[in-house]
C-alpha cells in the first residue's frame, strides 16, 4: 500500500491535519523528527484511518504514489528550511512540498523558486481554524503553481470546512499568495478582536454594564449582522467566572495582550506596499501598549486625564453595536485593499470573491458578513474598496451618527478606542474632498525642493522658496 500524502511534523497542527485526512479517506504516511510523536498519534487514533509509520524522511518519500505529496508541518522558520533541505535531495521531479504553518510569505516565495529550479513544486498553504480546525475542517489557502493545484487541491478541499457543501479552500495565486492572504485574513483578525475590546470596554466604563449583562449583549448581536465566532467566543468568555474568587474572568486576567507576530507581519508588509490599514495596525499597536505595564503604571500617577462629565448618549447599546459594525467592515476593506495592493505588486491574480468565500467558515474571522463580502466582489462591476460597493456604502453610511457618537463620547470619558476612532478617520479621509496632504506637499517642497503638482495644470513644480517665491516647471522627484 502507498500513501496518498505524506505529513512530517505532528505536533498538534500536523497530528491534526494528518488525522483528518485519514479520517477522509487519504492514506497519510507519517514522519517526525522524533519518533516518539508518531508513535503517540498511532497509539491514540490508528483507528480513524489508515496510517503508514516511517521513522526516516527516505522511508517517507518512498511511501509515497507519484507525484509525491510531503505536509511539512513543522516550526516555522529556520526548521522549514532544514526539513525541505533534507527532502529536496530523496524528490523528483513533478513531486510537491507543502508549507502548511505558519511562514512568512517572502520566505514562500524564496522556497518556491528555489524547488521550481530543481523542478519541484513547493506551495505554501495558509492554514486558519487553530488545531480544532486542522481536525475537523479548517480554511484552506494554497498558493504555489496552478499545476501543482490540480494535484494536491483534491486533498485539501476534502479536509476543509464546508459552506452548503462548498469547500472553503481555493487555489489564491502564485508563490507565497497563499501565506500572504492567511497573514492578511490574521490582521483582520487583530482588528476584529480589538474593535470587539473596545465595545467591551465602552459598554462597561461608560455604560457600568457588567461583564454577565454584557454576554447577553453579544449572544444577541450573534443572532443579527454582526453573527460571527469572534463575537460568540466573546459572550463565552465575558459569561465566564472565575472559580478560585468567584469574580468575572476577565477581571482577573492580566491584560496585556500577546501576538504571535502574523498582525505585526501584516503592518510591516503593508508599510511596504504603502497600503493605509490603520485599523489593523492600531490593534496590533493597542497590544503593544497594553503590554507596556511598567509605563501605564507611572502614567496613572503622572498623567492628567481631564476627563469630562459626559452624558452617555440614549440608547448606546445600540450605537456601540453600530460603531462597531461599521469599524469592522473597515478592517475588512483594508484587508481587501491590501490584497488588491499586493496583486499588483507580486504579479498575483487574487479573486476578492473567492478568497472572501474561504473565510466563510472553519477560521477565526468567519462571520455572517463574509457572504455579502463574497456577493460584492462577484460579477464584472467590482468596487474599488469594499465600503463603495452599494449595500456597504448604504449600511456603513446609516451607522455613521451612532459611530460618530461613540467615538466622541469616548473621547470625552478618555476611553480609548484606537480602532473605531481610526477607522472612522479613514473612513472620513476617504469622504473628504481636500485633505492637509496640500500643506505637507508645500513642506516637503520647502525643504526638500521635493515638488508637487498643481490643481489647475499639468506637470511638475517647484517654488523657490528662498529666493523670489516664483514658480517654476520641474521634475518630479515624489
Ligand atoms: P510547533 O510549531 O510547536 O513545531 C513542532 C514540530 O516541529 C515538531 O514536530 C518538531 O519535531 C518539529 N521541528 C522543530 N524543529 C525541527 C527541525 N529542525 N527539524 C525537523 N523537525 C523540527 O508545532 P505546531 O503543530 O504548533 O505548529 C506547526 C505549524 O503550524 C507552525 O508553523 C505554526 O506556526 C502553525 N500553527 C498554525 C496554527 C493555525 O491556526 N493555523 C495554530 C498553531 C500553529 P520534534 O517533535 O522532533 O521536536
Amino acid at each position: 500500500m502507498s500513501a496518498q500524502i505524506g505529513v512530517t511534523g505532528l505536533a498538534v497542527m500536523g497530528a491534526n491535519l494528518a488525522r483528518n485526512l485519514a479520517r477522509n479517506g487519504f492514506t497519510v504516511a507519517l514522519h517526525n523528527r522524533s519518533v516518539e510523536k508518531t508513535d503517540t498519534l498511532l497509539a491514540k487514533h490508528s483507528d480513524e484511518g489508515d496510517f503508514i509509520r516511517t521513522e526516516t524522511l527516505q522511508e517517507l518519500v518512498d511511501s509515497l504514489e507519484k507525484p509525491r505529496r510531503v505536509l511539512v508541518m513543522v516550526k516555522a522558520g529556520k526548521p522549514v528550511d532544514a526539513v525541505v533541505d533534507q527532502l529536496v535531495p530523496l524528490l523528483e521531479e513533478g513531486d510537491i512540498v507543502i508549507d502548511a504553518g505558519n511562514s512568512h510569505y517572502a520566505d514562500t516565495r524564496r522556497r518556491e523558486a528555489a524547488l521550481a529550479q530543481k523542478g519541484l513544486h513547493f506551495v505554501g498553504v495558509g492554514v486558519s481554524g487553530g488545531e480544532e480546525g486542522a481536525l475537523n475542517g479548517p480554511s484552506i489557502m494554497p498558493g504555489g503553481s496552478k499545476e501543482s493545484y490540480e494535484a494536491l487541491g483534491p486533498l485539501l478541499e476534502k479536509i476543509s470546512a464546508k459552506v452548503d457543501g462548498e469547500p472553503c479552500c481555493a487555489w489564491v495565486g502564485t508563490d507565497g499568495a497563499g501565506h500572504f492572504v492567511k497573514m492578511v485574513h490574521n490582521g483582520i483578525e487583530y482588528a476584529d478582536m480589538q474593535v470587539i475590546g473596545e465595545a467591551y470596554d465602552l459598554l462597561r466604563s461608560a455604560a457600568g454594564i457588567e461583564p454577565a449583562e454584557q454576554a447577553a449583549i453579544f449572544e444577541e448581536w450573534n443572532r443579527g449582522e454582526l453573527s460571527s465566532f469572534l463575537i460568540e467566543i466573546t459572550a463565552e468568555v465575558l459569561k465566564h467566572v472565575d472559580a478560585r474568587t468567584g469574580k468575572p474572568f476577565v477581571d482577573v486576567v492580566v491584560d496585556a495582550a500577546g501576538q504571535k507576530g502574523t498582525g505585526r507581519w501584516t503592518v510591516q508588509s503593508a508599510l511596504d506596499l504603502g497600503s493605509p490599514v490603520s485599523g489593523i495596525a492600531e490593534s496590533v499597536f493597542a497590544r503593544g501598549i497594553s503590554s507596556q505595564k511598567d509605563q501605564r503604571a507611572i502614567a496613572q500617577e503622572a498623567l492628567a486625564g481631564h476627563e469630562a462629565a459626559v452624558e452617555v448618549p440614549a440608547d448606546f447599546v445600540e450605537d456601540v453595536r453600530q460603531a462597531l459594525y461599521a469599524s469592522k467592515l473597515v478592517s475588512y476593506a483594508q484587508g481587501l485593499d491590501m490584497l488588491t495592493s499586493a496583486a499588483k505588486e507580486y504579479g498575483w491574480d487574487l479573486k476578492l470573491d473567492e478568497i472572501a468565500s474561504l473565510w466563510r467558515a472553519g477560521c477565526i474571522i468567519r462571520a455572517a458578513l463574509l457572504k455579502d463580502i463574497t456577493a460584492a466582489y462577484k460579477g464584472e462591476d467590482k468596487p474599488a474598496n469594499l465600503l463603495f460597493a452599494p449595500a456597504f456604502a448604504e449600511s456603513v453610511g446609516a451607522a455613521v451618527p451612532a459611530w460618530r457618537r461613540v467615538v466622541a463620547t469616548a473621547v470625552q470619558l478618555g476611553i480609548p478606542v484606537p480602532v473605531f476612532s481610526s477607522s472612522l478617520a479613514y473612513y472620513d479621509s476617504l469622504r473628504r474632498k481636500r485633505l492637509p496632504a496640500a500643506v505637507i506637499q508645500g513642506q516637503r517642497d520647502l525643504f526638500g525642493a521635493h515638488t508637487y503638482q498643481r490643481v489647475d495644470a499639468e506637470g511638475t513644480f517647484h517654488t523657490l522658496w528662498g529666493e523670489d517665491r516664483s514658480e517654476i516647471a520641474a521634475v518630479d522627484t515624489h
